[in-house]
């Protein structure tokens, strides 16, 4: 072993927490080294979040072109969308931000090593036949998405397979319900596809409060994406027009010219030689982590989607800071998990902190329940039919506000700045006393009052 193979900490995976965790072991004087088999930037740079953003925005510019006349405007030309365009500027972007990712490792002195790694031993990884030693490794290899098990799945493509499709699909299914599923339906729906989703339950969005995932099923169904509940898939086989035709258990058939499957994510733990040197994970493959990141072997962390925790980028970095911060910077760090805002990024938007309704009442809280469902200012003089919900979730013992929910396309943005209100303990009557900004969506929020 030469001292170019010999680091305090071997990070595998340059993606949000394994770049985040590394720079700032490096700060600190820590000598590292990161190992990534794809691109520097990870699943949410390169074929997640930043991505699907870049596309949803595109698809939001129908609303803009249709809205437009309502406010006196006119356009000469009949209206064309190009995918090749928006595919290789948003490449352009990714490239740009892989750039960047790269630079920010070599200006912390972390040692980027471009290949696969898997652990040989506590200590010791292998990548493209070389090995390298680590006091402390990093598990940060993040996830990837799981298909369903069902014949002729591997006719259908990913949302990895998405965002780099040569043609846009004229007609696409997709099956699952979560907030990729709908985020990719709302963005080709927005880009002129025909879009139908199949479910198995009886609503999209599981886990979401259940007054914003129906309303947003309302407005998803308003501008023709066509929502399918209780449906089992059963198969999926090639069409004779080059499309492809997904069975249900019941027999009901579908058919598209392509397959979306977004039925959720698996850990990437596989082929890593996790187990082999005790590293213990769950049933569905998710690297087991305790408060401080530290897994069942006390020199080896996992940081990220890898451990199936909050599978969020935002998370992911403040595990790996959290993980640095306490092992380089002698600053014992964990992370907060309470009142985590989170988005879905569909047309229009939610945005979400806190206990859902439900949620709330399952772990036994008396409620107080604030809701308005009202048409935004903007659509008033263009006419569109769409209607945004803002909802409170209030503790009627202690008046403490446990969430807030938001339907439309600011909620993302807003939803940011309450979530530090939560964090601080804020109570309905702290809202009541806030003056509202006016005029907008979000002064609803301060102006609510009659309980439901
Ligand atoms: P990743 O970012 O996945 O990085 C893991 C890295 O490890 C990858 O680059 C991989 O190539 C590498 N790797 C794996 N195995 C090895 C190995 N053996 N050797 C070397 N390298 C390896 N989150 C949000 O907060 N907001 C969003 O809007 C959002 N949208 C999303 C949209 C989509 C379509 C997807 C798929 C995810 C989205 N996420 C979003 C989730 C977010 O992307 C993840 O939570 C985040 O990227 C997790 O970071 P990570 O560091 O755990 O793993």
């Amino acid at each position: 072993m030469t001292e170019q193979n010999e680091f305090d900490l071997i990070t595998i995976g340059a993606g949000s927490g394994g770049v985040a965790g590394s720079r700032r072991a490096a700060v600190y004087g820590a000598r590292v080294a990161i190992f990534e088999e794809s691109r520097v930037g990870g699943t949410c740079v390169i074929r997640g979040c930043v991505p699907k953003k870049l596309l949803m925005y595109g698809g939001q510019f129908r609303d803009a072109f249709d809205d437009a006349p309502g406010y006196g405007w006119a356009s000469g030309e009949a209206l064309r969308f190009d995918w090749p365009i928006l595919l290789e500027r948003k490449n352009r972007e990714i490239d740009r931000l892989n750039q960047i990712y790269i630079e920010m490792l070599g200006k912390a002195g972390v040692t980027l090593v471009r290949q696969r790694a898997r652990l040989v031993d506590t200590n010791t990884v292998e990548a493209g036949g070389r090995r390298y030693r680590a006091k402390t490794i990093m598990i940060a290899t993040g996830g990837r998405p799981s298909l369903l098990s069902i014949p002729g799945i591997e006719h259908a493509i990913t949302s990895d397979d998405l965002l780099e499709i040569a043609e846009l699909p004229r007609k696409l299914l997709v099956i699952g319900g979560g907030y990729i599923a709908v985020e990719f339906a709302s963005i080709c729906r927005g880009l002129g596809a025909e879009v139908t989703i199949v479910i198995r339950g009886q609503h999209i969005l599981n886990g979401f409060d259940d007054d914003i995932r129906q309303a947003l099923e309302v407005e998803m169904r308003r501008r023709g994406i066509v929502i399918n509940a209780g449906f089992q898939p059963a198969g999926l086989t090639p069409a004779n027009d080059g499309g492809f035709t997904l069975t249900g258990q019941d027999g009901r058939t579908f058919t598209a010219d392509q397959v979306l499957c977004a039925t959720g994510r698996h850990p990437n733990s596989a082929g890593l030689g996790l187990e082999d040197v005790g590293v213990k994970l769950s049933k569905g493959g998710a690297v087991l982590a305790d408060d401080w990141s530290r897994t069942s072997v006390p020199n080896i962390y996992a940081v990220g989607d890898v451990t199936d925790r909050v599978n969020l980028t935002p998370v992911a970095i403040a595990e790996g800071r959290a993980f640095a911060e306490t092992l380089y910077n002698n600053n014992p760090l964990q992370v907060n998990y309470a009142n985590i805002p989170t988005a879905v990024f569909t047309n229009p938007a939610i945005g979400t902190v806190g206990l859902t309704e439900h949620k709330a009442r399952a772990e036994g809280f008396e409620l107080d329940i604030y809701r308005t469902s009202f048409r935004p200012m903007k659509y008033t003089l263009s006419g569109r039919e769409e209607r945004v919900m803002i909802k409170l979730v209030v503790d009627r013992t202690t008046d403490r506000v446990l969430g807030c929910h938001m339907l439309g396309n600011d909620g993302p943005e807003i939803v940011q700045g309450l979530a530090i209100a939560l964090n601080c303990g804020a109570t309905k009557k702290d809202f009541d006393r806030t003056i509202g900004l006016h005029p907008s969506a979000a002064e609803e929020f301060v102006t609510l009052r009659e309980k439901v």
